[in-house]
Parts: C-alpha cells; sequence; structure tokens
C-alpha cells in the first residue's frame, strides 16, 4: 500500500458524497450511511509456538444492514487499519446492493501477517476473533467470509468455533467454507470469474471479440488466478501479471509477449499468490518492476490486488490501447485517478460491480446451507453468470441513458438501494 497517508474511508466517503449529490439525498440518510451502523475493536491474545503470547488487534465493522444481514469478508494484513475495514465495510453495502441480493455490508479484519504465522496461530487467531464477536455475528445478522489472506480453512475454524460456543451446527454462519463442510460448489472460482462476465460483457457492447485482446494483470492470488483462467479459455491473452514478493517485500511484474501461462506459473506460486521468482526467470519470463503492469499496451486492465493501486501519480502510465478497467480489487483506483480515467474515456467496471461475483456465490452458499441441499457447480455458476449479467446490463444502461460514469452508475443503483430500505424501515 504505497503511500502511508492513504485513507481509504475518506475515499469511500468522497465517492458516496459524489453520488449523494446526484440523488439528491437528503441530510438524515447521507448522514446515516457516510458512516457505518456499529463497529468492534477488540484484542485476540494467541500462545505462539515459541511460547509467548502475543496479542493481535481485529475488527468488524457493520456499515448497513438494512438489506439483510452484514455480509463480507475478514481480511488478515500487516497494514489492516480500521479505516479500511470502514472503507470496505461501506463497499459491501454497495457490493450486495447492485446484484440486488438481500444482504447489507460489513467488513472484518486483523492486524498480522500469516506469512509468519504457522497454522496453530493462525487457527488461534480465527477462534480468538469469532470469540470476541460471538454475541455480534451469526446467519441472522452478520455473516463473514474470506477475504485477502484468507481461506476455507480460516473458515472452518471460525465456524467450528461459532458452533461450540452455539452448541448447534450453523453452517450459514460463514461462507467460503470448504465443498463438503458446508462450502458451494464454485464459491472459489466465483470472484475471479464474476470479473470476466463483466468484461465479456462490456467487450460485448464494444463489438470487440475476447480473442482479438490482450490483458494485464495486478495480482495473483485467489481472484487474479481464476479471472486469467476464464479470460484465457473464452480466447483472451494475458501477457503481464504482477504479485507480491515476500523476500524482497516488494512487487515485481511478470511478463511474456505471447501470453503467461497459468497451468506453469501455479506450479510455481506461493499460497499466497506469490511467484518463485528465479523459477519464472528459467521458464522465460521478464521480470519487471512493480507497476510494469499498468504501462503494458494492452486492451484490458485487471487490478486483482488490493486497494489505492491507481492513483494520481501512475495514471498517466495507462497507455491509449487500453479500453477497459475491470476492477477485481476493492478500492484500487483513486478519486483524482478516476477523473483521468473518465477523461481519457477508458471503459470502468468499478469494484463493487466488477467484483460482486464472491458474495453473490456466498448467497447461493447460505440459501444451499438453508436447504441443507447443494447444487451442482454448473449450476452455481450459471445462476453467477445471470445475476452477473444482468448487474452490469442495469448499470451500463443507466450509464448510456444518464450520460454517467460507470463507476457513478453503480453508485446510483446501489445507494438508491440501499436509501430506499432504509427509508421503508423507517430509519430516514
Ligand atoms: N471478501 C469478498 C468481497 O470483498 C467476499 C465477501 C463475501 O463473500 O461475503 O467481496
Amino acid at each position: 500500500m504505497k503511500g502511508t497517508d492513504f485513507n481509504p474511508f475518506a475515499m469511500a466517503q468522497a465517492q458516496f458524497d459524489k453520488v449523494a449529490d446526484i440523488l439528491a439525498l437528503d441530510q438524515g440518510t447521507r448522514d446515516l450511511l457516510r458512516n457505518p451502523l456499529r463497529e468492534f475493536h477488540f484484542s485476540i491474545p494467541v500462545k505462539m509456538d515459541d511460547g509467548t503470547t502475543q496479542v493481535f488487534q481485529g475488527f468488524r465493522v457493520q456499515h448497513n444492514d438494512a438489506m439483510g444481514p452484514s455480509k463480507g469478508g475478514i481480511r488478515f494484513h500487516p497494514q489492516e487499519t480500521v479505516n479500511t475495514v470502514r472503507a470496505l465495510s461501506m463497499w459491501m453495502s454497495w457490493k450486495t446492493a447492485v446484484v440486488n441480493i438481500p444482504l447489507g455490508g460489513g467488513k472484518g479484519g486483523v492486524i498480522c501477517d500469516p506469512h509468519n504465522l504457522s497454522m496453530k496461530e493462525q487457527e488461534q487467531i480465527c477462534r480468538g476473533w469469532v470469540r470476541q464477536m460471538s454475541k455480534n455475528v451469526g446467519p441472522l445478522n452478520d455473516v463473514p467470509a474470506p477475504d485477502v489472506m484468507t481461506n476455507a480453512q480460516h473458515m472452518l475454524w471460525m465456524l467450528d468455533e461459532f458452533e461450540v460456543i452455539n452448541g448447534a451446527k450453523y453452517p450459514g454462519f460463514i461462507t467460503g467454507k470448504p465443498v463438503g463442510m458446508g462450502g458451494s460448489l464454485g464459491r472459489t472460482e466465483a470472484t475471479g470469474y464474476g470479473v470476466i462476465f463483466t468484461v465479456r460483457e462490456a467487450l460485448k457492447q464494444m463489438g470487440i471479440k475476447p480473442e482479438n485482446t490482450t490483458a494485464s494483470v495486478q495480482g495473483f492470488g485467489n481472484v487474479a488466478q481464476y479471472a486469467i483462467q476464464l479470460y484465457t479459455q473464452m480466447g483472451g491473452k494475458v501477457v503481464c501479471v504482477s504479485c507480491w514478493d515476500q523476500k524482497d517485500e516488494t512487487s515485481y511484474s511478470y511478463k511474456k509477449n505471447d501470453g503467461i501461462k497459468l497451468e506453469e506459473l501455479l506450479k510455481i506460486t506461493d499460497k499466497f499468490g506469490g511467484i518463485d521468482k528465479e523459477k519464472a526467470v528459467k521458464m522465460g519470463y521478464e521480470i519487471l518492476d512493480a507497476e510494469a503492469w499498468i504501462e503494458q499496451e494492452v486492451d484490458i486492465l485487471i487490478p486483482a490486488a488490493i486497494e489505492n493501486q491507481i492513483r494520481k501519480d501512475n495514471v498517466d502510465k495507462i497507455k491509449d490501447t487500453v479500453k477497459i478497467i475491470a476492477e477485481g480489487a476493492n478500492g484500487p483506483t483513486t478519486p483524482d485517478a478516476d477523473k483521468v480515467i473518465e477523461k481519457k474515456g477508458i471503459f470502468v467496471i468499478p469494484d463493487f460491480l466488477a467484483n460482486a461475483g464472491g458474495v453473490t456465490c456466498s448467497y447461493f452458499e447460505q440459501v444451499q446451507c438453508n436447504m441443507n441441499y447443494y447444487w451442482e457447480k454448473d449450476e452455481v455458476l450459471s445462476k453467477l453468470d445471470t445475476k452477473m449479467t444482468a448487474a452490469f446490463l442495469a448499470v451500463s444502461d443507466l450509464a448510456k441513458k444518464q450520460n454517467l460514469y460507470m463507476r457513478d452508475a453503480a453508485y446510483v443503483i446501489a445507494v438508491s438501494r440501499v436509501a430506499q430500505a432504509c427509508k421503508d424501515r423507517g430509519w430516514v
């Protein structure tokens, strides 16, 4: 995260204020929606493998639950801040609203670096998080999920702790669980595939065939990997991918002009999405600096890492060839960079629309848990495609009709839905 003074919550509020003006929202609704409904800050003591006790700082922010239980992931990140979690919880409210599922917005986090923690230590953090939050989360009020550096195993530990505390089985408490333990087929693929469903629709509208396009991707974690998989299956060529290098504590970009090969790269990638540099060189990859991914002469840019990646200081590196930016990450583009992108006429598929596939599939997971009947993968993915395509078309239609920037159109749809739910409940 470049720029230590970057405040994602101020950015989320600035985006909200802009759309509140477009919608001419009344003051009460603005005051309610520009801040979270509730937040929790707590300590998680962990007995470390070396015998010492280390205390980790945990958060959960519930931004809004007018449309249904709060919903959103739990991130493990060494630079986690409460302002990041606040912003992400607000974006979750817009995300669930734009795809029209009966859920609200929440987000959690723990300041920690799983690179340096054993599985036993991570399990204690998961169980400790649930112990602190057990009275305020659950299938009917707040449903966590995986996010940056958390996965199905973390979700299962959290579920187990919740069920021990409550003395019964509550598979709908958390999503992103392992398949066979209440998880949904397709959940692992869902966010990355969802990004590409929206890219496919955007290309269709532009009259461009996917097989005639190239892309550059920032990040090589869950979202990026499955986005690359589906985009490549559609015939597209990814020429560059960038990822974090834990050893050097910086990122590098990996380039192959005739297209990166997902399968070969996965063989030399750790579970956090870090590619082994030396092995990549041997495979013929050119290793470039962290920001090389953004300056590629491609048709599509997919930032799929973390927030604050396309900023005023690097936005001008984007080449004129770029037609689409599909935001797989949450909050990758700052508002001042956004203005430049809008002026350049690049078609943006904004984060809370482009990456809504994960939470949409989480919703399907909850539905399956409630029925205790699990669908085949094809059924899950086809329902996901239907939802993502409908959401994309609603946003792009509005953008065209009202001559709005895609991000603003997505915001108009999402914020009006949440505002209406608050009004209908008599909150404002
Ligand atoms: N963490 C994912 C997101 O940011 C998924 C959230 C969920 O499934 O609840 O959208």
